[in-house]
């Protein structure tokens, strides 16, 4: 429930940058440059900031998990880079400040920021599935189907679909699930145009990064993407995080066993110690959820870290 989420009450100040949002992972900032006359040097940006927060069945979890802000950024960076070809992207500039107060990256965030066009998003979380698991598993069972994308039998946990499918979700209030729907839905939200391209570039963005990763030895399960409209170009344009364990399910090639739930690079040890008994929590109640466990958030930390050096294949400096 939306009480026991215990938002985030820490997102810092910063020179230059007045908060306006915080998402359970990232906080967004405007500019805030009066001695520039209002404007920022480099056009109708946004910050960017992640956290270290790290959330299980719609909790926020304590405490955060270090170095995981700086993942996500970096492992976005290097695949916006990756997909450049494939759609345009809202990254301008990771520049750090010089001088506090030039509209440049804080220090005090420097690594997980980036200074990103602001962009109009579109309230739908883009999903692509390459392999049947989680919620499109639900689905699937109770209809054969995901998002009215119909299936063909004897599909089982991890099993890879005959060709990726685009499964779209609205984004849920604080606190709820988000909810598929069909393309339909999305198409009388959007425009049949922009649905249409929505999931053309979806689709577009997975055939590359599941080629990719594949060669890194990583199946690419599924992934979600978030895209807006840039108000300058009018383009449709890739924003938030892209591919990283937060968004995608990323499972190492060689352990792959459909019939099974997957081992994967993400937070699963978090989840599977609040779902054993060690935790003494029950994550259908309303009570808040337990402090994670050092070796929990070691081994977490650990997995957040791998993922970004088998994909990228560099160590995070
Ligand atoms: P969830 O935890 O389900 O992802 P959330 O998306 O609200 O919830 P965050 O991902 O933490 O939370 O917050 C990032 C927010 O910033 C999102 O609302 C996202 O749509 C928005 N966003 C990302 N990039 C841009 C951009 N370039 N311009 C404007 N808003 C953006
Ligand atoms: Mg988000």
């Amino acid at each position: 429930s939306a009480a026991s989420l215990n938002m985030p009450a820490e997102s810092a100040e910063l020179p230059g940058w007045r908060h306006v949002y915080s998402g359970k992972v990232r906080d967004l900032y405007e500019p805030d440059l009066p001695s520039y006359g209002g404007v920022h040097p480099l056009g109708d940006v946004v910050l960017v900031v992640a956290s270290d927060r790290v959330s299980a069945y719609d909790h926020l979890l304590r405490p955060g998990i270090p170095d995981k802000g700086t993942v996500l950024t970096q492992l976005s960076l290097w695949w916006f880079d990756q997909l450049a070809d494939v759609v345009p992207n809202h990254v301008v500039s990771t520049d750090v400040t010089v001088e506090p107060g030039d509209g440049l990256v804080p220090s005090d965030v420097a690594g997980r920021a980036m200074i990103c066009r602001r962009l109009d998003m579109f309230p739908v979380e883009c999903v692509v599935r390459g392999y049947l698991t989680g919620s499109g598993l639900v689905e699937y069972r109770a209809g054969q189907n995901v998002c009215g994308v119909p299936l063909p039998s004897g599909l089982v946990d991890g099993s890879r679909l005959p060709e990726p499918i685009f499964t779209p979700a609205t984004k849920a209030e604080l606190g709820d699930h988000d909810e598929n729907v069909t393309f339909e839905q999305v198409a009388a939200t959007v425009g049949d145009d922009v649905a249409a391209r929505l999931r053309e570039l979806t689709l577009a963005v997975y055939a590359r990064a599941e080629q990719i990763a594949r060669e890194r030895g990583v199946i690419l399960a599924d992934t979600k993407l978030e895209f807006g409209i840039d108000p300058t170009s009018g383009a449709i344009t890739l924003g938030d995080e892209v591919l990283t364990p937060d968004s995608s399910r990323f499972w190492p090639a060689d352990l792959w066993e459909p019939g099974r739930a997957q081992p994967s690079f993400d937070k699963q040890y978090v989840r599977d110690w609040l779902t054993s008994p060690a935790s003494g929590w029950d994550k259908a109640s309303d009570a808040p959820a337990p402090t994670l466990p050092d070796d929990v958030v070691d081994r977490t930390r650990d997995r957040y870290l791998e993922a970004y050096e088998r994909l990228t294949g560099s160590r995070l400096s």
